[in-house]
C-alpha cells in the first residue's frame, strides 16, 4: 500500500489525445519526496536540455506535493513545472487554494502533459474516468469566468479548476493559471499551457488517502494547529506588518501600506515615495480595502484566511491573493482603487500581478524616452490609469506593440533595441523582479537574488529576519523561542548582528554565516515545495509552525518513510542539486547569478565574489556553479554525473 501518496500519475499526450494512468516508483518518493523534487527529475529524464518551451516535446506537469489531501494544515500547494519561455530555464510556479487535494483526491500525484492538442481542449478528471473535450467555447474567455462556466456544463460545483485566460492562449511570457484564491503565475507557466492548447484542467476527486501512522499524525497536525492560534495571537515586535504574523503576505487583511508604499518603487522600479503615507491616505485606502473585500478566505484545510473576495461595484467578483492590489496601484502612479479595479481584468485575462504592471510602467518609460512612438501608442489614452488598461489589453491580445511587450521586459528590449535595454533594468535571468532599490548591500540577499533557482525572492526569503533589531534587548527577547533554528549558532548570528558598525551589512553576516543562513531558508523552501505545504506557515514567515525538527516526523508518520533531519537535509540537498543540474545543463552559469544592477547604491564586487564562491562550495559545485562530480555521486545522482561528464559540462580531469 502507498501512504500519503496515491502512487499513480495521469499521463496525457495531447498529440495524441491519449490518457494513462501510471503506477510511479517509490523508491523516487524516498529519494525526493515529491512535488518540485520529482518533477525535477522527470524533467531530467525526459525532456532534452535542447527543448524549446514551446516545443511539443517539452513537458507541463502538474503536482500534487507529497502531503496534500492529507490533513496537514496548509498541505495544499500544486506545483506547476516546465521549461519557462521568460527565463529558458527550469519554470516552476506554485499554487495553493483547492486544485492539489483535489487531485489526490481523484487518485493521482500528478499529470503530465505532454505533445500539443491541435483544438483547444480542457481536460475532465472525475476520479478514474477521465476525458479531453473540446473547448472551442471558452477560446477568450477569462480564466474566473472559464472554471465557471466549465463547474455549471458538467454540473458539478465541487470540481476544482485550474485555467488561463486570454493571456495563456495568446502564449503571452506573463501568463498565469489562475485557480480559484490563487494562481501559478511566474515564469510564463500559462503561456505553455495555452501552447500545448489547454484551457482548463477541471478535477473532482473522493477517494481516501492512505496514512502509515494515523494517530502520530493527528497529533502532529493538531500541534500545528494550536500553534498557529498562539502564534496569530503574539504577532513578533519590530518587524513590518507582514512579517509579524503568519501566512502568505496577510495583503488582504492588512491595510496598513506605509511600509511598502514608502519602500518599493514606483513606476518601473524608478521613484521612491519616502512621504507618500499619511492619515488621509490611510483612511482612504482602508475604506477602499474594506469597502470591496467581501469576506476573507482561505485554501484548503487552513485557518489563515489570506485571500478575499473581491467586489468591485459594477464588475464580477474575483478572489483576491497576495500583493496584486499594490503592484498595479503603484507602477501606474495610482492609489488603491484603481489596483482593485484593474486586478479583476488581470485575473481573468491570466497575467502575473509582479510582472505585467512593471511590463506596462517600462512601456510608458520608453514613449517618455521617446525610444517608443506616438505610432506605438495610437489611440491610447492619456492619463495614466486608461493608459494601463489601453497596455494590458494590448498585450495580453498581442495587438500591435503588445506584441512584443508580450515577452517581458528583457526580450521586448532587445526587439525594439535604441537603447531600451538600460529601461529592463530590474531583472534577473530575464525575469522581472519586486520594484525595490536600496542603499547597503545585504549579502544574505545578495546571495538569494543571484542564485535562487525560483527566480521570485519572496518565494527564496524568510526564517531569519530581514534586518538587524535595534537593541540588544529586542534581540534577545526575539531569540529565547525561536525553536526553529537548525542550530543555536543562527541565534549568535543574530544577537551579534549591528544596525551599524562593524557587525553590519555588507559584511556582517560574514560570508559563511550568509550562506550558512541562505542554505537553512533554502532547505525550508525545497522541503515545503517537494511538501505542498504552503510557504505561508512554513519556509516565508518569522517562526513558523513547521520547521526541520517536526517536519521529519510528519513525513514519516505520514508515509512509512525512515526519516529523520539528516535525511530530511539530504533529500533537500538532492533536489537542490538536480535543480540546479536541469539548469546547468540549459547553460546555466556564475555570469547568469546577479542582482538587478541598481538594486543596491552601494555595491562590494570582491565581497560579492567571495560570497558565490563560498555558497558555491558550500553546496558541491564548481567556480561556475556546476555541481562536481563527487557531490554528484554523494547525493546518489551518479546518473547526472555521467550525463554533464559526457557533454563536456563536467570536465573529466
Ligand atoms: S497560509 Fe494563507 S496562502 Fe497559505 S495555505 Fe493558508 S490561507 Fe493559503
Amino acid at each position: 500500500m502507498r501512504y500519503a501518496e496515491t502512487g499513480y500519475n495521469l499521463e496525457i499526450d495531447l498529440s495524441r489525445g491519449n490518457v494513462e494512468r501510471v503506477e510511479t516508483d517509490p523508491k523516487l518518493t524516498e529519494l525526493h519526496l515529491g512535488g518540485l523534487g520529482t518533477n525535477a527529475k522527470l524533467l531530467w529524464d525526459r525532456v532534452p536540455p535542447e527543448t524549446e518551451p514551446f516545443s511539443p516535446d517539452n513537458l507541463l506537469i502538474f503536482s500534487t506535493g507529497l502531503l496534500c489531501g492529507t490533513p496537514a494544515p496548509g498541505a495544499n500547494r500544486t506545483i506547476v513545472t516546465t521549461y519557462s519561455p521568460q527565463t529558458l530555464l527550469m519554470g516552476y510556479s506554485m499554487m495553493g487554494g483547492f486544485w492539489a487535494p483535489e487531485l489526490k483526491y481523484a487518485g493521482y500525484d500528478k499529470v503530465i502533459f505532454r505533445g500539443k492538442s491541435p483544438e483547444l481542449i480542457y481536460v475532465w478528471i472525475n476520479n478514474d474516468k477521465v476525458e479531453i473535450r473540446d473547448a472551442s467555447h471558452l477560446r477568450g474567455k477569462g480564466a474566473v469566468e472559464t472554471a465557471e462556466i466549465i463547474r455549471q456544463e458538467l454540473k458539478e460545483p465541487k470540481a476544482q479548476v485550474a485555467a488561463i485566460g486570454l493571456a495563456g492562449e495568446n502564449r503571452v511570457y506573463m501568463a498565469s493559471v489562475e485557480q480559484g484564491r490563487s494562481s501559478a503565475s511566474r515564469l510564463g507557466i500559462g503561456a505553455v499551457m495555452g501552447d500545448k492548447g489547454i484551457k482548463a484542467i477541471a478535477v473532482r476527486g473522493t477517494k481516501d488517502i492512505n496514512l502509515a501512522r494515523p494517530d502520530e499524525f493527528i497529533k502532529l497536525c493538531n500541534e500545528v494547529l494550536q500553534y498557529i492560534k498562539a502564534r496569530d495571537q503574539k504577532p513578533v515586535p519590530g518587524v513590518m506588518p507582514i512579517l509579524a504574523g503568519l501566512g502568505s503576505p496577510a495583503e488582504m487583511k492588512l491595510v496598513d501600506e506605509e511600509w511598502h508604499t514608502q519602500n518599493f518603487m514606483w513606476g518601473n522600479a524608478r521613484e521612491r515615495k519616502r512621504d507618500y503615507w499619511n492619515k488621509e491616505i490611510e483612511e482612504k485606502w482602508k475604506q477602499t480595502q474594506e469597502t470591496v473585500r467581501t469576506r476573507l478566505i482561505s485554501c484548503y484545510n487552513c485557518p489563515m484566511k489570506c485571500g478575499a473576495l473581491i467586489s468591485v461595484p459594477g464588475i464580477s467578483t474575483y478572489m483576491m491573493k497576495c500583493f496584486s492590489k499594490l503592484t498595479y496601484t503603484m507602477a501606474a502612479f495610482s492609489d488603491l482603487d484603481f489596483g482593485f479595479k484593474i486586478a479583476q481584468r488581470a485575473t481573468e485575462y491570466g497575467v502575473d500581478g509582479f510582472s505585467t504592471p512593471q511590463v506596462m510602467a517600462f512601456a510608458v518609460e520608453l514613449k517618455e524616452a521617446g525610444i517608443l512612438t506616438d505610432q506605438d501608442f495610437a489611440g491610447c489614452p492619456s492619463d495614466s490609469e486608461g493608459r494601463f488598461y489601453w497596455l494590458l489589453d494590448r498585450i495580453v491580445r498581442r495587438e500591435g506593440i503588445g506584441d512584443i511587450l508580450a515577452n517581458g521586459t528583457y526580450w521586448a528590449a532587445q526587439q525594439i533595441g535604441k537603447g531600451a535595454e538600460a529601461y529592463a533594468h530590474n531583472n534577473i535571468k530575464k525575469h522581472e523582479q519586486l520594484p525595490l532599490k536600496l542603499g547597503m548591500l545585504n549579502p544574505v540577499y545578495f546571495l538569494m537574488y543571484s542564485t535562487g533557482e525560483k527566480i521570485n525572492i519572496t518565494q527564496i526569503e524568510g526564517q531569519f529576519p530581514q534586518a538587524p533589531f535595534p537593541t540588544m534587548e529586542e534581540r534577545e527577547d526575539f531569540v529565547k523561542d525561536w525553536v526553529q533554528v537548525p542550530d543555536e549558532k543562527f541565534k549568535k548570528y543574530l544577537l551579534d548582528w549591528e544596525m551599524r558598525g562593524e557587525r553590519s551589512n555588507p559584511y556582517y553576516p560574514t560570508v559563511d554565516m550568509s550562506v550558512d543562513i541562505v542554505d537553512w531558508q533554502e532547505t525550508m523552501h525545497y522541503i515545503d515545495d517537494a511538501l505542498g505545504v504552503c510557504a505561508g506557515l512554513s519556509a516565508f514567515p518569522l517562526k513558523p509552525p513547521y520547521h526541520i525538527h517536526n517536519y521529519p516526523t510528519f513525513i514519516s508518520s505520514a508515509t512509512g518513510i525512515d526519516m529523520d533531519e539528516a535525511g530530511l537535509k539530504k533529500v533537500y540537498k538532492r533536489n537542490r542539486t538536480l535543480l540546479r543540474a536541469v539548469n546547468v545543463r540549459r547553460g546555466l552559469r556564475r555570469t547568469d547569478e546577479k542582482p538587478p544592477e541598481d538594486h543596491w547604491k552601494k555595491r562590494f564586487p570582491e565581497l560579492e565574489a567571495k560570497l558565490l564562491d563560498a555558497y558555491y562550495k558550500f553546496k558541491g559545485w564548481d567556480h561556475e556553479g556546476i555541481p562536481t562530480k563527487e557531490s554528484l555521486q554523494e547525493l546518489d545522482l551518479t546518473y547526472v554525473a555521467e550525463d554533464l561528464e559526457q557533454r563536456g559540462i563536467i570536465k573529466n580531469e
